[in-house]
């Protein structure tokens, strides 16, 4: 698109950089030896539908060897101010990531653990060994652990999570999801994860309103005696209850988050699991 275009480049020229990260020097890379204003400015043009799709790559972040002033042209190493100019070419330098801001109230930091540069203030952030990522204090003590829980893609939009730019949720459950992609289910209802289907926040007040709704619309006579199979998404306990057409609530820890199931045991089994259960 001609008018994209033409809006990036005046962007840049006013700026210096691009619409990732405003710096004075383009980085040449090191995988098809062209020039980018930034690795991600590779990355949309070398994954985008005009590329043939087993010529699809990202650039190899660490491996730039080379990059361009932008103010006097000169190609040379990977370092903070031109050799040639001396102008600074980014208030934040990452000599291991070959990365340069300007806008330094993003408050990077590099975590040797995660091996790349990240946002948000390295005070603000502690590396999980278990998690294989940063996460924030605040949830340091009592998170739950998934094995590398951000080495994959979101589940809503599929994104590759480890890098994103965007910010991360991590649910009660430990997987990780885009915070944005948690607002996004939320408008449609949703509140459990998408991977393990446990309830994604503490819903006690949602289950609270549930059992007034329950209690104030009685199943129709025709209902009154069918009871149907359970199994609770949150705790794994299965549960033989009254039917109701809105909801089944879980015997064992009173979450809604449950799903019918069809196993019926037989009649003789089914009696003692009630009991067990009360
Ligand atoms: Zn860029
Ligand atoms: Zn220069
Ligand atoms: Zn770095
Ligand atoms: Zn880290
Ligand atoms: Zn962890
Ligand atoms: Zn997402
Ligand atoms: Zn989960
Ligand atoms: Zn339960």
């Amino acid at each position: 698109m001609p008018e994209s275009y033409e809006s990036t480049n005046t962007h840049s020229s006013s700026n210096f950089g691009c619409t990732h990260y405003r710096r004075r020097c383009k980085i040449i890379a090191p995988c098809c030896n062209e020039v980018f204003d930034c690795r991600h400015c590779h990355n949309e043009a070398k994954n985008s539908d005009e590329i043939k799709p087993d010529c699809r790559h990202d650039i190899p972040r660490h491996e730039v060897k080379k990059i361009i002033c932008t103010l006097c042209d000169t190609e040379q190493d990977v370092q903070q101010n031109c050799i040639n100019c001396g102008v600074c070419l980014g208030k934040y330098f990452c000599g291991t990531c070959k990365f340069f801001d300007d806008d330094i109230s993003k408050q990077q930091y590099h975590c040797d653990e995660c091996g790349i540069c990240r946002t948000g203030g390295s005070d603000n952030f502690f590396h999980c060994k278990k998690c294989g990522c940063c996460y924030s204090v605040e949830i340091k003590e009592g998170h739950n652990c998934v094995e590398r829980a951000m080495h994959h893609n979101c589940p809503i939009c599929f994104e590759y999570l480890f890098d994103t730019l965007r910010e991360i949720s991590v649910l009660t459950c430990g997987h990780t999801i885009h915070f944005e992609c948690v607002k996004e289910m939320e408008k449609h209802h949703r509140y459990s994860c998408p991977v393990c289907s446990k309830s994604i926040c503490d819903m006690s007040s949602v289950w609270k309103n549930l059992d007034e709704m329950l209690s104030s619309t009685p199943m129709s006579e025709s209902y009154k005696n069918k009871k149907v199979w359970i199994l609770c998404n949150d705790c794994g306990v299965n549960s033989h209850v009254q039917f109701h057409i809105v909801a089944h609530k879980c015997l064992s820890c009173n979450s809604y988050n449950t799903r019918q199931i069809q196993i019926v045991p037989s009649s003789s089994c089914s009696s003692r699991v009630e009991e067990m259960i009360k």
